[in-house]
């Protein structure tokens, strides 16, 4: 939450929340920097023996985040789709923002019951969250609020939303005012024209 890591040359500004500083090879350095002090860093020889990495599912753009493997995932799990998606341990690194535009690209509704989606809208949805994320790491994320890139710039990738912080306004698929709900805590964008 608002922490960022900031990959600098030593003639950079050091920012002045900056916690964890690293020198590298060739005048560089990478700098954690934390204003609001919620992070924290291990040190560890083996990172996947970190308590914080080990109940994690596969990384979404790894090999093994497959289309089969999300089906599994969400096999069983009775919640909606949305936040079965949000849980860190069916798939890795996907927040709020990533998992309303990858629904929308698979045109499927944030409410659905995840373990009701037939294997063709799962390998919509599988397809969509590769999709997404790459674009937007192409846009060099999405500054809604205070993300910064390893730069320190802001990302563009908001500018590309279909939905989130979109309300009222038209899908750029089929028109429809786009809606915002709090559902299960969260702001929830998604269209109901043609997500279903
Ligand atoms: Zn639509």
């Amino acid at each position: 939450m608002t922490g960022v890591l900031l990959h600098q040359t030593v003639r950079d500004p050091l920012p002045a929340m900056a916690r964890i500083v690293f020198h590298l090879a060739g005048g560089r350095r990478l700098v954690f920097a934390d204003q609001r002090k919620f992070g924290s860093m291990e040190l560890a020889r083996d990172p996947s023996s970190l308590r914080g990495i080990r109940g994690l599912g596969p990384e979404p753009l790894g090999r093994t985040f497959t289309a089969a493997a999300l089906r599994d995932a969400l096999k069983g799990r009775t919640g909606p789709v949305k936040t079965v998606l949000l849980d860190q341990r069916v798939v890795a690194g996907l927040g709020n923002i990533y998992v309303l535009e990858a629904l929308h690209r698979a045109g499927i509704s944030p409410k659905r019951k995840a373990c009701g989606l037939r294997q063709a809208e799962t390998d919509r949805l599988h397809r969509s969250i590769v999709d997404v994320l790459r674009a937007a790491i192409a846009a060099r994320g999405s500054s809604v609020d205070t993300y910064r890139d390893g730069r320190g710039e802001r990302g563009w990738f908001q500018v590309k939303h279909r939905v989130y912080d979109r309300e009222g306004k038209a899908c750029p698929r089929c028109g429809t005012a786009i809606r915002k709900e709090q559902f299960r805590g969260r702001g929830t964008y998604w269209c109901p024209g043609c997500q279903r």
